[in-house]
């Protein structure tokens, strides 16, 4: 795609995940390492990969993310977005989104960051987890070539450029995972932060704790999906482990970088009670009070289409835990129109923001304060 072109895209975003066009998509079963397909024209968006470690006859281990693939030559890694050609080891999606929409940050969901406005959402190709209830599986589960490189090489400089015409005020790494496209995901955060713009991630919090550390000099905000309080939930329903994602949620409140978390509740997999208190009291311990907790509405998607959607009931009963515990801001999600969806002050209960779904209907703070009892509500108001 030309510049031209690419900015001409203007009131066509909101597109969302492939498949935009309405195409089959070109596979079903999800690649795990094994050899790249290196077809003609996608050597220009490798780069080489940040935070990896030579090994002996040409073999790599890379150090981004607590999985630590070792990977030989012309082999990838497991999220098959990083490919060792003769012991160098390479992003293979740098400048190669499948996916940007102009969003309301109410879908990340993010309620206590400058709440009302857009932010410019991206994604590439790859995940480090196989959640089986993916909403996003038909980019997180592929490996670049197998999805086309619809708006050819878009630079950091580019997105941000796009995002100031298109009246964002964050950039957004989102959709699938950011973790595994960190090489692109850092110089756009940079490049936003430059213009004013602050970068915002939406990520599993799978990562290890310095390339996470240099994104969190850069970020306005982060959203963690925290999937369950359960080693086991990550292992059989997500192929991951749950420490380092404790250990990601720490290191962005010390940092100071502004936090929310989702909830995706599984009917029969995460939602039972006893789960629901032992999270609650987690974060109320290590992350504190003021930590949004987003309890989100599960849909029959990916490899979990024999599961009904979640009960609206089971919602409520993870909002009134999570209320108990002493956590400030709970929220339902998924459930346009329901209470859970406002905003209210921890400290009079008043209501102070009003929304449905991704709209936000009033907004009553005054310099992110309660008009009524004068509580200053935490977040990220302006
Ligand atoms: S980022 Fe990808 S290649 Fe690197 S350790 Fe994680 S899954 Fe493996």
């Amino acid at each position: 795609m030309k510049r031209r072109e690419f900015f001409a895209l203007g009131a066509a975003l909101g597109g969302g995940p492939w498949p935009a066009t309405g195409a089959e998509h070109p596979r079903k079963d999800p690649p795990r390492g094994g050899t790249t397909l290196a077809l003609d024209g996608e050597r220009q968006f490798w780069r080489e990969a940040a935070h990896y470690q030579k090994l002996p006859e040409s073999r790599v281990e890379c150090r981004l993310c607590p999985r630590r693939c070792q990977v030989a030559d012309q082999e990838n890694g497991w999220c098959g977005v990083r490919l060792n050609e003769r012991g160098t080891y390479y992003t293979t999606v740098f400048g190669r989104p499948v996916t940007i929409a102009n969003d309301p940050i109410e879908k990340k969901p993010l309620f206590h960051y400058k709440p009302g406005s857009l932010t410019l959402s991206l994604a590439t190709a790859g995940c480090n987890f196989e959640c089986l209830f993916c909403q996003n599986w038909e980019i997180s589960q592929f490996r670049p070539e197998q999805i086309p490189a619809r708006y050819g090489f878009v630079s950091p400089e580019d997105l941000v450029e796009l995002a100031k015409r298109q009246g964002s005020r964050s950039l957004s790494f989102t959709y699938a995972e950011p973790v595994v496209f960190f090489e692109y995901a850092l110089a756009t955060a940079r490049a936003s932060k430059a213009a004013g713009l602050p970068g915002v991630m939406i990520s599993n919090g799978f990562i290890e704790s310095a390339p996470m550390d240099e994104l969190l000099q850069e970020l306005g905000a982060v959203k963690i999906d925290f999937k369950a309080f359960d080693d086991k939930f990550y292992q059989r329903q997500c192929r991951g482990t749950l420490e380092p994602v404790l250990r990601t949620m720490e290191r962005i409140r010390k940092a100071g970088v502004w936090l929310e978390l989702v909830h995706l509740t599984v009917p029969t997999l995460n939602d039972d009670a006893e789960q629901a208190k032992r999270l609650c009291g987690w974060v109320l311990e290590k992350l504190g009070p003021d930590v949004p907790v987003h309890f989100t509405r599960f849909h029959p998607t990916y490899k979990l289409k024999n599961l009904p959607a979640t009960p609206p009931a089971t919602l409520e009963r993870q909002y009134d835990i999570a209320r108990k515990a002493g956590l400030r801001y709970a929220y339902l999600g998924n459930l346009p129109g329901h209470e859970g969806e406002n905003t209210r002050c921890h400290g009079c209960r008043e209501t102070l923001i009003r929304r449905v779904g991704f709209t936000v209907l009033e907004n009553r703070l005054r310099e992110g304060k309660c008009p009524k009892c004068g509580e200053k509500i935490p977040g990220v108001w302006s």
